[in-house]
């Protein structure tokens, strides 16, 4: 299947769901190390982008990255806010004028993720999304090159995120909010890790059905 901002709609509703459903656990997981607003954060930047969904159906892929950044960055406020805008914002340069293929959006999605750790000065083992988001991106690269079909980079792509959940566990954060903490940031995942992850899954899953 090929996959174009005709079906972001319902994969904004397939995201929003997954937020929704996990809403308790990961404001539990963020009130023991964060400020406990990102949930809220991110369904801002979701429902904006819901209620902006057919604007951005009808626009091509390049286009749509630059809408759904000014979109979030408009609506979420917080770290993430600016750090996902980041992330949208580098995919729009970053596929302009090159061909829609896998190979295109995996290596833009590399770049965004570069992006996303200068502008938050931060890098894997610092517990946070990037945790997630950098061996995502990484996997994906490296499959498509490999020429992996659709549904094996799914289920890469699902596992790694996980992992990538699992390991903020027993970090310290150095990073956000949470490096306030210190030592004391150590067993607990990362809320903005976590949200990585659903969104990631969530998608993924909704790709294979
Ligand atoms: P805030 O911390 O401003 O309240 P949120 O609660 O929405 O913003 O987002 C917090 C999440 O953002 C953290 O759980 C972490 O995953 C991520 N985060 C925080 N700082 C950084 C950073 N410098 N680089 C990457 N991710 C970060
Ligand atoms: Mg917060
Ligand atoms: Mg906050």
């Amino acid at each position: 299947m090929s996959l174009t901002p005709a079906h972001l709609p319902k994969l904004f509703d397939a995201v929003a769901a997954a937020i929704n459903e996990n809403a308790a656990a990961v404001t539990e997981l963020d009130q023991a190390i964060g400020d406990g607003d990102h949930v809220f954060n991110l369904q801002r930047g979701i429902e904006a982008l819901q209620s902006h969904a057919t604007e951005i159906a009808g626009l091509d892929w390049t286009a749509a990255w630059q809408k759904i950044g000014m979109t979030v960055m408009a609506a979420i406020g917080g770290a993430s806010g600016s750090l996902y805008a980041t992330l949208f914002i580098s995919l729009h340069k970053n596929t302009k004028d090159k061909p829609v293929d896998p190979k295109t959006f995996a290596e833009a999605l590399h770049l965004a993720v570069e992006a996303v750790k200068q502008r938050g000065k931060a890098d894997v083992g610092e517990k946070t999304m990037l945790d997630v988001w950098v061996p995502v991106a990484a996997a994906l690269k490296q499959d498509v090159e490999e020429g992996k079909n659709l549904h094996e980079i799914l289920d890469h792509v699902h596992a790694v995120a996980e992992a990538g959940v699992e390991a903020t566990r027993d970090m310290v954060a150095t990073k956000g909010r949470a490096s306030f903490l210190g030592e004391r940031s150590k067993g607990h995942i990362d809320a903005g890790a976590k949200t990585a992850q659903l969104m990631i899954a969530a998608i993924a899953n909704h790709i294979k059905t």
